[in-house]
């Protein structure tokens, strides 16, 4: 048997987790300590609650696709809970400097999830059984010795270890290491504020643009705004008389968001509707979120290849998340399940934690 060290508890790390824990179908038994620095897992999966309605603050959307989060979603038992898109939401439009426009996108057959979306980590730990999760604690530090890997001096000796953190974190991280992770430093992340907004059901004078799921926003149009959804009327499970949720995203490529106090961000997303959507009452309800390493602009190249190599020496080492091919819920976690693979077929090769 081996043990295995897993650092991230966002949909990566967990999905890693519960694929390997899978595994042991297949012969693998591993052990699995899993640490996490905040007091929950789920990473930048956040849902926030108005009254009995959901109002996520990070993924709302799960792309349907191979080995993805919807499959993922249905594994444990909670397809009961996925909900699809308003049969009568139109699509989303542009904003650009001239004005609305439809936006040209590829229909993608999408899910969210009627009891929030945050329910996918915190069932998915529930079927967690040879894991140990540890909450608040943060890893400042890896060291590889003779016996294994040990993290923050005394956590050890794993003979393997998966990083499933942004990779920004990677470098420093890494410092101890004799490892090239330089490639880490060319995953630019741009950081988002959310805005998340209810407003009663009349609101809006016009209430035209409300039809649609929301809108992209080009950089040159809106200064900071770089998108806006409107949760109610995009996802199903919100009744036609629910309260209007939306949200606006702002940060990069046109501003830092860290460059505006929380309440400012609030007169911006209240004047960005006034002037795009028009006059409407206060929101009753709000919720800001900032998110610093939200977006990973992925380099040419796929520069994490170059860490793949790791995983033939006597100590595994693995890197996971969004920035290895492409941002979505179920990009993590398909690469969560090839790395679960690739992690078997080392113990395998090194004849370890195959009973
Ligand atoms: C605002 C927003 C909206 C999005 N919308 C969508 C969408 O609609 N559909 C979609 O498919 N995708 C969407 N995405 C992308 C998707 O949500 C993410 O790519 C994905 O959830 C990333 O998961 P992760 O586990 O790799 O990383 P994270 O969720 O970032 O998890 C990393 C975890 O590691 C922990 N951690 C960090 N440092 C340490 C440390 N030193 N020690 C221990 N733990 C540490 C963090 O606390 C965190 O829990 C969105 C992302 C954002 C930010």
């Amino acid at each position: 048997m081996t043990r295995l060290a897993i650092v991230g508890g966002g949909i990566s790390g967990l999905t890693l987790a519960y694929a390997l824990e899978q595994l042991e179908n297949e012969g693998l038994r591993t052990d699995i300590d899993l640490y996490e620095a905040t007091s929950e897992v789920g990473g930048v999966i956040q849902t926030a609650w108005y009254d009995t309605w959901p109002v996520e603050l990070g993924p709302d959307s799960l792309v349907d696709r191979q080995r993805g989060a919807v499959e993922l979603c249905r594994r444990i038992g909670l397809e009961k809970n996925l909900v699809g898109i308003r049969a009568s939401a139109k699509p989303p439009l542009m904003r650009t400097a001239e004005g609305f426009k439809p936006f040209p996108h590829t229909e993608t057959r999408s899910y969210t999830m009627a009891g929030g979306v945050s329910q996918l980590p915190q069932v998915l730990t529930q079927f967690l059984h040879r894991t140990t999760i540890y909450l608040r604690t943060a890893i400042s530090q890896v060291v590889r010795n003779e016996d294994g890997w040990y993290l923050n001096g005394d956590r050890g000796p794993y003979r393997g270890l998966v990083l499933a953190l942004p990779a920004s974190a990677l470098p420093d991280l890494l410092r101890d290491v004799d490892i090239d992770v330089s490639w880490a430093k060319q995953v630019v992340y741009h950081p988002r504020a959310v805005m998340a907004a209810v407003y009663d059901r009349d609101s809006f004078v016009d209430q035209a643009l409300l039809a649609h799921t929301g809108f992209i926003v080009s950089p040159e149009a809106e200064l900071g705004l770089t998108a806006l959804t409107w949760l109610s009327s995009k996802w199903a499970h919100y009744p036609e008389g629910a309260p209007i949720i939306c949200r606006t995203f702002w940060g990069p490529p046109a501003r830092d968001p860290d460059q505006w106090l929380d309440d400012e961000v609030q007169t911006l997303h209240e004047n960005a509707l006034n002037r795009l959507v028009g006059p409407h009452d206060p929101p009753i309800w709000t919720k800001l979120v900032r998110y610093h390493t939200a977006l990973p602009q992925i380099p040419q190249g796929s520069a994490w290849q170059s860490s793949v190599r790791f995983a033939n020496v006597r100590f595994y080492l693995g890197v996971l998340g969004p920035y290895r091919e492409g941002p979505g819920v179920s990009d993590c976690v398909r690469v969560a399940w090839e790395e679960a693979y690739r992690y078997a077929q080392w113990a395998n090769s090194i004849n370890v934690g195959l009973s």
